[in-house]
């Protein structure tokens, strides 16, 4: 069970007040709050062991080394990853995705087909828009229903032996919804197609297992599960990034260099061109470990209670409409009033210390789909109370009577 009262005490920043009142902090989904476990490994590895890794014979270089590939092993046993080179340090989803997009063009050729869903952020749309200009494929979209969830019928119909490769979220930012990935890749493996699941907002709630998954690559950001930003991870199958060419030339990356020719450096490092976030990559271990000792099935039951007791409270409220209404979703409401812009409701509620998200959360067409400019997103983490819900839930009814 969750220890709140202890827990709360490891976020020095749930301690400020913002516009005068107590911070509730309900932005979790963009980035999440960071525990003063994580903050002492910051301040240690600036006071004690900075240096630069793999390349110097002196001892501090040393300890920064052997504290980063030990990252790089508590990254692997988190998401029970076979091999500790199929862990890419990178500095967030968006890089890791990247870096797939960029390779991938080397096994396609025009009229090869990709396909994403329709959930998508726009970093898991535009790299492989991108991709298809330069290789001549063709993108097609899983659909999605109204109540956020991507119709796998239709995605059935949409694969066949020209797929090559499938993009797909874990879990949407902008709606919660948990896509149904086992299938995904399962289908996806059929016909032969490669899968790339984006794990940014999976990570903080789910500890997914890549071996039992059988995905090809798996994105995760560190800032979204108490770590720093800037840091993050690609998992990938070694066979495909073996396969996969390298997406930034330099340092760190090479064998041997000439001017005539020159040797790729073996996993990970092929991948890893040039001085790493160092301390970043160290940090976001420490962020896994410090969830893990609460364990991912309390905070799992913890939130989902939260997001029970939200949902609930919200929908009190006259003209109040949530999107997103899957069974199957993670602590996030994203939620609109008749008649009110997103936004002035945002910034009502930023007045009395609230932060949530206005906008279109990075996932215009899901907006589209709906017809709307985009949602009020207050989005839960485990170290958020129901009292906290209770503030937003008057802030909202008031912001509700004011613009009414
Ligand atoms: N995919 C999803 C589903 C996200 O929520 C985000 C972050 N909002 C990203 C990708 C991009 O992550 P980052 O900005 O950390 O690279």
């Amino acid at each position: 069970m969750i220890d709140i009262t202890k827990i709360r005490k490891d976020f020095p920043i749930l301690n400020r007040e913002v516009n005068g009142k107590p911070l509730v902090y309900f932005d979790n989904a963009a980035t999440s709050q960071t525990p003063q476990q994580v903050i002492d490994v910051i301040v240690d590895y600036y006071s004690s062991y900075n240096a630069n890794i793999h390349r110097g014979v002196h001892a501090l270089s040393q300890e920064a080394t052997d504290k980063y590939e030990q990252a790089r092993i508590t990254i692997q046993k988190h998401f029970n990853i076979a091999k500790s080179h199929e862990v890419i340090f990178t500095s967030g989803t968006t890089h890791s995705i990247n870096m797939v997009a960029n390779g991938f063009g080397a096994f396609l050729s025009a009229g090869d087909e990709i396909i994403v869903s329709a959930l998508e952020h726009h970093s898991n749309i535009v790299p492989w828009q991108m991709l298809c200009e330069r290789t001549g494929a063709v993108l097609k979209v899983i659909p999605m229903n109204l109540e956020g969830e991507l119709v796998i019928d239709t995605y059935k119909e949409l694969l066949s032996n020209k797929t090559k490769l499938v993009f797909c979220n874990h879990v949407s930012n902008a709606l919660g919804t948990v896509n149904p990935v086992e299938i995904i890749i399962k289908e996806a493996h059929k016909v032969g197609a490669a899968v790339l699941i984006d794990g940014a907002q999976a990570a903080p709630h789910i500890k997914a297992d890549m071996q039992a998954l059988d995905v090809d690559f798996y994105t995760v950001s560190a800032h979204k599960v108490c770590g720093p930003t800037g840091a993050g991870m690609l998992y990938g199958k070694e066979e495909w990034l073996k396969k996969l060419p390298p997406y930034q030339g330099g340092g760190e990356m090479i064998a041997e260099v000439t001017f005539e020719k020159t040797t790729y450096a073996n996993l990970p490092h092929k991948f890893e061109a040039g001085t790493p976030n160092i301390c970043g990559g160290i940090a976001f271990a420490a962020a896994l470990d410090y969830m893990n000792a609460i364990g991912f099935k309390d905070i799992a039951t913890y939130e989902e209670e939260l997001l029970e007791y939200a949902t609930e409270k919200l929908l009190t409220i006259d003209g109040l409409k949530i999107y997103g209404t899957s069974t199957n979703k993670t602590a996030v409401i994203s939620f609109n009033i008749e008649g009110l812009h997103p936004y002035d409701i945002g910034s009502i509620l930023d007045k009395l210390g609230i932060a949530v998200r206005t906008g279109h959360h990075c996932a215009q067409p899901i907006m589209d789909f709906y017809k709307i400019p985009g949602t009020v997103r207050a989005s839960f983490s485990f170290y958020n109370t129901k009292e906290e819900i209770d503030v937003m839930v008057a802030g909202v009814e008031r912001a509700r009577n004011m613009l009414m």
